[in-house]
């Protein structure tokens, strides 16, 4: 039962496809776009919303580092996703495409399954804090938009830490700012790398939000949550795993 279990110091989320359902939201709105858009119609949607969430990731980098403005960032995606399709894309156009996609995408915004009940049931328990690559303005954006702000103590984003997950330091800020203990602390999160082991190496306890049923890349016994939607077992998870004893890897 987990209330026996002790409580962690404190409970770190990771927020897109784990709070915020940035899967389901971008392929809606990809979705849209195609309807609008005919040259984006020359691919289907599944190879449309893989190549967009591999251009995601691949450009994202340059955002962190700062060689790029977000709004760059987001003309560089439409030019190389026109490119994908067999067209070709000016600024103005990659701009315009930018703009449909991001209206789409706002309006379909939507939280994950049961991640708003998880956080209003831990919060006022344990320090309860998002740990996220993103930009400050946009991960706040989110946190108003799906109700979930006043659950949430602290926020902690890769653009004022000036690193990512999986760099360790974005983890010890968080830390810091919770006034907690690694040995005492759990992340969940739907990255392999950037949320499991990124915690793991520094000694904080991980849960794999696997809400797609993968295999796991690596050989590691890391315990899983597939859905929110039994939280008082996945409250259960969270507070075994951040009491695990356990080593930092690194
Ligand atoms: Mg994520």
């Amino acid at each position: 039962m987990a209330g026996a279990l002790p409580v962690p110091g404190a409970v770190f989320f990771d927020m897109d496809d784990t709070i915020f359902d940035h899967a389901l939201t971008s392929r809606d709105a990809l979705g849209r776009l195609r309807k609008e858009v005919p040259l984006f119609r020359r691919r289907s949607l599944a190879e449309f919303a893989r190549e967009y969430s591999r251009l995601l990731e691949a450009i994202h980098p340059s955002v962190v580092a700062g060689l790029k403005s977000a709004d760059e960032a987001r003309w560089q995606r439409f030019q190389e996703l026109a490119r994908f399709c067999g067209g070709e894309v000016g600024d103005a156009e990659a701009a315009r495409l930018s703009r449909m996609y991001r209206a789409h995408y706002l309006s379909l915004r939507r939280p994950v399954p049961g991640a708003r009940e998880m956080l209003a049931r831990l919060h006022g328990r344990t320090v309860v804090g998002i740990v996220t690559n993103n930009e400050v303005a946009e991960q706040r954006a989110k946190l108003a938009y799906l109700g979930v702000a006043a659950f949430v103590d602290l926020l902690v984003v890769s653009e004022e830490v000036g690193v990512g997950k999986p760099d360790p330091l974005i983890f010890e800020t968080a830390l810091e700012r919770a006034g907690a203990r690694a040995e005492e602390t759990v992340m969940i999160g739907d990255s392999w790398a950037n949320d499991v082991i990124g915690a793991r190496n520094v000694g904080i306890g991980a849960v794999w939000f696997n809400r797609f049923g993968a295999d796991p890349p690596e050989p590691l016994r890391i315990p899983e949550v597939r859905s929110f939607r039994a939280p008082r077992r996945t409250e259960e998870i969270l507070f075994r795993e951040a009491r695990r004893a356990r080593k930092p890897r690194r």
